[in-house]
């Protein structure tokens, strides 16, 4: 897919009235002083050929841009995203020039990963729109969705492939672990409602869960429950939670291979369509 002149103009519009996630941060994201601190410049924190991704993914060139529209408690790479000027910063010459560099070397597509990608949106747009046909691999937008229809709207001109990473179930009488873990209001209608509208657009969509240790009455089933009723979606199943140091409480533990199983077993119950 390629994008044109107009559509890198209103990706660019958010570096100064941000609306690309639902804390709609508008002009503060020009001072970096919006709710994900990414500020006009876009921060890589590192890239390489990543052999741990999906099959039909693998290897990606992965490209790791700093900050995060989530503030999870257990994240794993909170080094980078919570940290918006952590890494280089890069303009949209530097990383088109990487990933003709990273195709030569064998990868299979090029995945779009932070911390969340969500404020990168203008970057990548823009470097897409550079590479044009010199990409022969597709470009692959990883990130927890938590975005907005402007955002979709700008992504469904460059992206080929959606990785949204849907962690947390629904809130039910009280708030989710969403809003509690993640601070993400609202979190399950905006997450959901954007694999939805992806869907409706018959674009490919591999959702994956990652298992959390004590989580899977409130997240696991009901996340697998609702993927169940979207068969064209593709599903991956993360069980390499990892907890950091710093985490305490039930996410400090790890995820025993009973809950393993569970969420293997009911994925099969439900005919979900798995990958590797
Ligand atoms: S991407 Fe960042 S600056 Fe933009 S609306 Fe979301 S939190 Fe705010």
């Amino acid at each position: 897919m390629s994008a044109s002149p107009t559509l890198v103009a209103q990706a660019a519009a958010h570096l100064t009235d941000c609306r690309l996630c639902p804390f709609h941060c508008g002009e503060l994201r020009a001072q970096a002083a919006g709710v994900c601190r990414v500020g006009v410049a876009s921060f890589v924190a590192s890239e390489m050929l990543h052999h741990g991704e999906e099959e039909i993914l693998r290897p990606a060139h992965a490209i790791f841009f700093s900050g995060c529209t989530a503030k999870c408690s257990f994240c794993t790479a909170a080094r980078f995203a919570f940290r918006p000027t952590y890494g280089i910063p890069v303009t949209a010459e530097m990383l088109a020039q990487r990933i003709v560099q990273r195709q030569t070397e064998g990868a299979r597509s090029v995945c779009f990963i932070g911390g969340d990608p969500a404020p990168h949106i203008p970057l990548i747009v823009e470097t897409l729109t550079l590479l044009g046909n010199r990409r022969t691999i597709p470009a692959v937008f990883n990130s927890n969705f938590y975005l907005t229809a402007a955002a979709l709207d700008l992504l469904d001109g460059v992206i080929d492939i959606y990785l949204p990473d849907l962690k947390f179930g629904p809130a039910v009488g009280h708030a989710g672990c969403g809003e509690t873990l993640g601070a993400m209001p609202d979190y399950w209608a905006v997450v959901t409602g954007c694999i939805d509208c992806m869907l409706a657009r018959g674009r490919r969509i591999i959702v994956r869960h990652l298992l959390m240790p004590g989580h899977f009455e409130c997240c696991t089933a009901p996340v697998l429950r609702w993927l169940a009723e979207r068969p064209a979606l593709e599903v991956s199943l993360l069980t390499q939670y990892l907890a950091p140091s710093h985490v305490r409480g039930p996410l400090a533990g790890s995820l025993k291979k009973l809950e393993i199983e569970q969420a293997k077993t009911l994925a099969a119950e439900l005919g979900l369509r798995l990958v590797r």
